[in-house]
């Protein structure tokens, strides 16, 4: 049977590369094995979810190369989860609880200072009819908590093997609110049985939830799904990556400069069994992938590593490629093939091709240390046409009427023609440049 994944943002932010890694391992397993990918978007708190994070959450997806086959929200779905919830309360699995928070906190305490496990101990499970009708009569509105059996939960997880939770150990966790609200735990499980996910790829943060919503499943007559619990993303030194670190988020990547494959790459490979290498590829690196061989212990994500990536992507990306983007950087279109040629090997970023752009067609300030020097070379530069050997044979003809050579001869060239000690190969540069301008600058004039 094809498998059906889903990834399950909440919509109350923009995605950073910490949900990348989800997003693409379920996105990959999907595109391997002929699946499905879900999207679906957790966004029962109403008051913290947007519609624009939820537009962002898509178009993100999309740069990255992930199209949903099918999209679904929560929101429109309350009337499944309370038909579950009504379901488990009849199979007394569901029970009112009216403690306030702040009762549970000093509860909570009371038990850390006797040693003892901070675990729910279902006083309202011993609550009498008339105790419950007296907190109602106070005006106090329940809660709902999920009543565990104790004991292990064990599965076999696709990542960390052979997992066993002891349920005895879990507070029953609260499915609903006061005002009827679903936390996230029941309309999960009801999603992923209702839409047959055969798969939960997720971070090892959900891993107690996983016992959990095993027990909910079961007390529902679902099938359990396979679980796969990955490592999570931690920066260089080691603190969880939050969604305040904006910098990191998919759409300031994006801003940055960044190539989706570069980003994709590192989301994925970065605690993997592969070395860290740029695949743009979705299907080639579909193909790196294997939950099986996901390292267990934390992925330290390390954005330095982004630069080199990106840059050799871009290394060895065709002109056709980039073409449009090279337009909108105001490159024009007839030089954009010999230009790319040019200017390629020294892109860290394919924007960084508009700097590169501005010294061929200028205004160029020369820098000239000797003009005799630069005088000189500017009365050997050849007539046009030029091509790709112009360079050689100019720099030659320098070279013999000048008696330099090596740095002492191409360095003070470069300068004067780039108003830089650094940049492409002037053998591409030089035709692009074109005679004219060349010879302002040898001049000493801003061209
Ligand atoms: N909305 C949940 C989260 O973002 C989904 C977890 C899950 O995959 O079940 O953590």
């Amino acid at each position: 049977m094809a498998p059906v994944v889903r990834f399950a943002p909440s919509p109350t932010g923009f995605l950073h590369i910490g949900n990348a890694r989800p997003a693409l391992l379920n996105a990959l397993y999907a595109r391997r094995e002929r699946g499905r990918f879900v999207l679906r978007l957790d966004d029962t708190d109403t008051a913290r979810s947007t519609a624009e994070f939820a537009a962002a959450i898509d178009e993100d997806l999309g740069w990255l190369g992930i199209v949903p086959d099918l999209r679904v929200r929560q929101s429109d779905r309350i009337a499944l989860y309370d038909a579950a919830a009504e379901r488990l309360r009849r199979a007394g699995r569901l029970y009112p609880a009216y403690e306030t928070p702040d009762e549970l906190e000093r509860r909570r305490r009371r038990q850390l200072g006797r040693g003892q496990p901070p675990i729910y101990e279902r006083a309202a499970l011993r609550l009498t009819e008339a105790e419950r009708a007296a907190l109602e009569a106070e005006g106090r509105r329940p809660h709902w908590r999920f009543r565990l059996d104790p004991g292990p939960v064990t599965w076999t997880d696709l990542v960390r093997g052979e997992c066993h939770v002891d349920a005895g150990s879990l507070s029953d966790p609260v499915l609903v609110r006061e005002d009827g609200s679903y936390l996230y735990t029941l309309p999960s499980v009801v999603d992923d049985a209702e839409m047959s996910i055969t798969h939960v790829i997720r971070g090892e943060d959900h891993v107690t939830n996983t016992a959990v919503q095993i027990q909910i499943l079961s007390a529902l007559g679902a099938p359990v799904p396979v679980f796969a619990h990955h490592n999570l993303l931690t920066t260089a030194s080691g603190e969880g990556l939050s969604k305040r670190l904006g910098h990191l988020s998919l759409r300031g990547l994006r801003a940055a400069g960044f190539e989706p494959g570069a980003v994709a790459s590192l989301a994925v490979l970065t605690g993997s069994a592969e070395a860290v290498r740029p695949v743009a590829d979705l299907d080639e690196l579909a193909g790196l992938v294997d939950l099986a061989h996901v390292s267990r212990a934390p992925a330290k994500f390390d954005e330095h590593e982004l630069e080199p990536l990106n840059a050799r992507l871009v290394h060895a990306m065709d002109v056709a490629e980039v073409a449009p983007r090279l337009a909108a950087l105001g490159i024009d279109p007839a030089a954009a093939a010999p230009f790319w040629a040019a200017v390629r090997a020294n892109l860290v970023r394919v924007s960084d091709a508009a700097e590169w752009w501005r010294v061929v067609r200028g205004p160029v300030t020369p820098a000239i240390a000797d003009p005799a020097f630069a005088a000189q070379a500017a009365a050997l530069l050849p007539p046009e046409p030029w091509d790709g050997a112009t360079w050689k044979s100019w720099t030659e003809a320098v070279k013999a009427a000048s008696g330099l050579k090596g740095k002492a001869l191409f360095l003070p060239l470069r300068l004067a023609l780039t108003g830089l000690d650094h940049g492409p190969d002037l053998a591409g540069l030089l035709p692009l440049i074109g005679r004219a301008r060349a010879e302002a600058r040898l001049r000493g004039e801003a061209a």
